[in-house]
């Protein structure tokens, strides 16, 4: 197999583009790709203070290497969540970015909230969520910053939407746009620079670009049933997914009414937002 750009041996056989590439000619491709979909949907500008949340993970360590590649500048916020060797190893590799990258790492740790997630027995990733959203967008707006981008992939944002389409409960797909802007002073705007890219080709970038990166999944994650429901479709059809993603094109209503937690002030559905009801109970401190 040859490069098609160059003739050299190619490394990757992309079926979604039907184009195999060499090493160098790769990295290039996943450059001008994100570059493309970043204009295209207008997910980032040059001109805002852009705060990255990075995981550790293949997708984050390649969206922070790519954006400083293609020439955007911004910090890292990583969130210590308390999961033992797991947050340990992984916030290790984002330092490690940090200092490859040379961009400012900003760490928030979740136990100085009173509690952290192995003590959210039962429910834990329900409640991961609900924290890494909770600090991410408060400590962008104390600390100035414009806009969040996370690392999620073209399969995250497919596989989220068939769940919940399946669940009824279509209120979440507005929550996978490319872009959202904040409906209120209180909430940052959310950016996902990879939302047409797949997890293989974050790996690929990853690995050529030797990017430190923690590999496997988190204890608690839930089992991947409708991530495994998409690589089956992808396998039998490559390209489904950047086409899917492609194809969701919701429009986002702002609430009617907005509330806000009569305990902390951040954004609230009810009376009390949905990180304090945590808080509350699994919170020494609290
Ligand atoms: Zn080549
Ligand atoms: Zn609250």
């Amino acid at each position: 197999m040859k490069c098609k750009k160059c003739g050299k041996k190619a490394v990757a056989n992309l079926r979604a583009y039907r184009i195999s590439l060499c090493a160098d000619c790769y990295v290039e491709f996943y450059k001008r790709l994100v570059e493309r979909s970043i204009k295209k949907y207008k997910i980032l500008s040059k001109e805002e203070q852009i705060l990255l949340a990075v995981s550790g993970g293949k997708d984050s360590s390649a969206m922070a290497s790519v954006l400083k590649e293609i020439g955007f500048e911004f910090e890292m916020l990583y969130i210590d969540l308390g999961i033992g060797d797991y947050s340990r190893d992984s916030k290790q590799k984002v330092e490690e970015l940090s200092d490859l990258l040379k961009v400012r790492l900003n760490i928030v740790e979740l136990k100085d909230y009173g509690f952290t997630i192995p003590q959210a027995r039962g429910r834990v990733c329900s409640v991961c969520g609900t924290a890494k959203r909770y600090i991410m967008n408060r400590f962008a707006r104390e600390n100035g910053f414009d806009v969040v981008a996370t690392g999620h992939t073209a399969e995250d944002i497919a596989s989220f939407y068939l769940k919940n389409i399946a669940g009824n409960q279509q209120a979440f797909a507005e929550k996978l746009l490319p872009r959202i802007e904040p409906f209120d002073a209180k909430v940052v705007a959310r950016a996902r620079p990879l939302f047409e890219i797949s997890e293989k080709e974050n790996m690929l970038y990853a690995i050529l670009k030797k990017l430190p990166f923690k590999s496997g999944e988190c204890l608690y994650a839930p089992k991947p049933d409708w991530k495994e429901i998409v690589y089956d479709i992808e396998l039998k059809k490559p390209g489904f997914v950047k086409n899917f993603v492609r194809g969701l094109t919701v429009e986002v209503k702002k609430p009617s009414e907005t509330r806000y937690c009569s305990i902390c002030g951040e954004i609230a559905s009810g009376d009390i937002c949905s990180f304090c009801k945590i808080r509350s109970k699994f919170s020494k401190s609290f």
